[in-house]
């Protein structure tokens, strides 16, 4: 039985980004206390504790379902040269999936629209370079772009083979195929569509 997504996402990972919608939203309208509060309030542990048990130890990347004929895994000099699209398909593919993950459907902002607000609001949205040092809701609502067929095992960075994900569906997936992972193709369903905008209406 195919799944949509590896884990279900939890009610708290919505809670977290209406809040930080909200703090947007006060930041905007020159309410920077407010805006700091809400950042601050969206860093959940339990967020935390979802995406770990995703990307952690244990998580699906260490489980492959086995599979008739899988595809290699390609030696790095024989895997496509460029690792990741350009920037004009990144955008197309914005264009085309929207601001939520294809697999678990949760709101994703890109890592752009982060930094900008994160220069903002240095000490609210905490960011280090270790995943426990890294603001909870910023670091699982992370925009990504996911190789369906994985870059290791010769997936192109044509626009067919890559979707929008948050970055714990991309990371608890690794280099399993879709197949290996169990997954459901995510092409065969709509995007989810919704007013969330990804915070891109973000303006210092
Ligand atoms: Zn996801």
């Amino acid at each position: 039985m195919l799944r949509p997504q590896l884990l279900d996402p939890i009610p708290e990972l919505h809670e977290a980004a209406r809040l930080l919608d909200e703090a947007v939203t006060a930041h905007l309208v020159g309410d920077r206390d407010r805006a700091d509060n809400l950042i601050r309030a969206a860093d959940l542990p339990v967020i935390a504790q979802w995406t770990e048990s995703l990307w952690g130890p244990g998580g699906p990347w260490s489980r492959p379902r086995p599979v008739a004929d899988p595809l290699p895994y390609l030696p790095a000099g024989q895997r496509s040269r460029q690792r990741m699209p350009g920037k004009a398909v990144l955008r197309q593919l914005v264009e085309r999936d929207g601001f939520h993950c294809r697999f678990c459907g949760i709101p994703v902002i890109r890592a752009e629209v982060r930094a900008r607000i994160r220069a903002a609001y240095p000490e609210a949205l905490r960011w280090g370079d270790r995943n426990v040092e890294q603001h909870a809701a910023f670091q699982a609502l992370w925009l990504t772009y996911d190789h369906l067929v994985p870059h290791a095992r010769g997936g192109t960075n044509d626009p067919e083979n890559v979707v929008i994900a948050c970055q714990p569906c991309n990371c608890g997936r690794a280099n399993l195929t879709l197949e290996e992972a169990g997954l459901a193709d995510p092409r065969e369903r709509e995007p989810v569509r919704s007013k969330w905008d990804g915070l891109e209406r973000f303006r210092v």
